[in-house]
């Protein structure tokens, strides 16, 4: 037999046969509480002795399904999910710090992110290094001089740089330093951290792997200890996934391979054209030889993604042109699903920041940020063209 690929898994995996109702697609677990019938078996459960649920803040037999599933297409032994990838975020990082910790990270994570390293972290007495995204060395360096979890995120957003994650993650290997991965724009099926170092992988489950932009979600995959760790205080503070979304989720990554390889191929088809294009001055997109990270993307990366941005001649007023004129892009701050979804840094991922935090975060404003869905590469190729002539 191989070793199943990322569709196989995505298809196939945990999905067994119910044995009451023999449903293909396994039942919707939606409830409060499971119910035993002596205090003996129910006793056992609830101390871990034998197989089972108790109350669904700690559990449930869908959420489990959708945790197994992200779990080995991330290449990872366990997860745990939660109601939105802000919620996975906190959670890891709550679990796995303590006041006096230090934490080393880059400049260009999500808004809300950003927000926790600058503003909710400190305040609970964590100490955050927010160091330039490109800048390795200076990574390196300061993990080096001390550093309790290091927190990347590749592709970053907006400006697609992709980050060496086997070298920053070996750097913290070296100081005993926890790596954590954001992986939510590459996917698992581009980009497995974990195979390259990382301890915990995270996604904001509401993009790439939901899909569809009718659900929000989030999850953390890693080793048994720490995924029990974060599971800990998941299961006390209540953070987690509801069955409903859970089951919804099961169901978008069945084709998140399919949708996935086709959001790469459109990307780059995208890039390359307004590459060429007289009023495009630049375009991000690791993808292309020009991207100044380009190598490390073709040997991290299976596909460079659905994510790209790019810089129209005339700056903001000119992004608000081309913006206005598109016919098949959502203005919208989503990312990752089947539709075509355009808008500025300002009213997308750094929707959080002010103009001034935008600035420091160095955060460019004449962008157009673009997130490729799965419609006709020609039919998108065209509406840039048409939105990119009214400038
Ligand atoms: C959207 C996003 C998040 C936050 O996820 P939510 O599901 O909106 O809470 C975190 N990281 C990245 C890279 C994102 O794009």
């Amino acid at each position: 037999m191989t070793t199943p690929g990322p569709s196989t898994k995505s298809v196939h995996l945990t999905e067994e046969v119910d044995p009451t109702t023999r449903s293909v697609v396994p039942p919707i677990v939606a409830n409060s509480a499971f119910a035993y019938p002596d205090v003996a078996s129910w006793r056992a459960v609830a101390l871990g002795e034998a197989e089972g649920h108790i109350y669904a803040r700690n559990s449930n037999p869908t959420t489990d399904h959708f945790e197994a599933k992200v779990a080995a297409l991330e290449e990872a032994e366990a997860g745990t999910s939660f109601g939105t990838g802000m919620a996975a975020i906190f959670t890891t990082l709550q679990a796995l710090l303590r006041p006096g910790d230090r934490v080393v990270t880059v400049k260009d994570t999500y808004g809300g992110t950003y927000l926790l390293f600058t503003e909710i972290l400190p305040a609970w007495g964590v100490e955050c290094d927010v160091l330039d995204t490109d800048d390795h060395e200076a990574i390196e360096e300061q993990v080096r001089a001390g550093c309790d979890l290091l927190y990347l995120e590749s592709p970053t957003n907006p400006t697609c740089k992709v980050l060496d994650l086997q070298r920053l993650a070996g750097a913290a290997a070296e100081v005993g330093a926890v790596t954590v991965v954001d992986n939510t724009f590459a996917t698992p099926i581009n980009t497995r951290p974990v195979t390259l170092g990382a301890d915990v992988v995270l996604h904001s489950a509401s993009k790439f792997l939901g899909g569809h932009g009718d659900v929000l979600g989030g999850v953390a995959v890693g080793s048994k200890a720490l995924v029990e760790r974060i599971y800990g205080l998941r299961e006390i503070i209540g953070t987690g996934m509801d069955p409903q979304v859970a089951a919804l989720m099961l169901r978008s990554l069945k084709t998140l391979g399919l949708r996935v390889e086709r959001q790469n191929e459109t990307a780059l088809a995208v890039a390359q054209h307004l590459a060429t294009h007289p009023k495009v001055t630049a375009v991000n997109y690791p993808g292309l030889p020009t991207h100044p990270h380009h190598d490390v993307a073709t040997r991290q990366m299976d596909g460079f993604g659905g994510m790209l941005s790019f810089a129209v001649e005339g700056g903001f007023p000119a992004v608000e042109t081309v913006l206005g004129n598109l016919r098949y892009a959502y203005l919208a701050a989503n990312l990752g699903q089947v539709e075509t979804i355009a808008g500025p840094p300002a009213t997308t991922s750094h929707v959080e920041l002010t103009d001034d935090e935008r600035a420091i975060a160095g955060i460019p404003e004449g962008l157009v940020r673009y997130s490729v869905g799965i419609e006709d590469a020609a039919d998108l190729l065209a509406d840039l063209d048409q939105a990119l002539a009214a400038v």
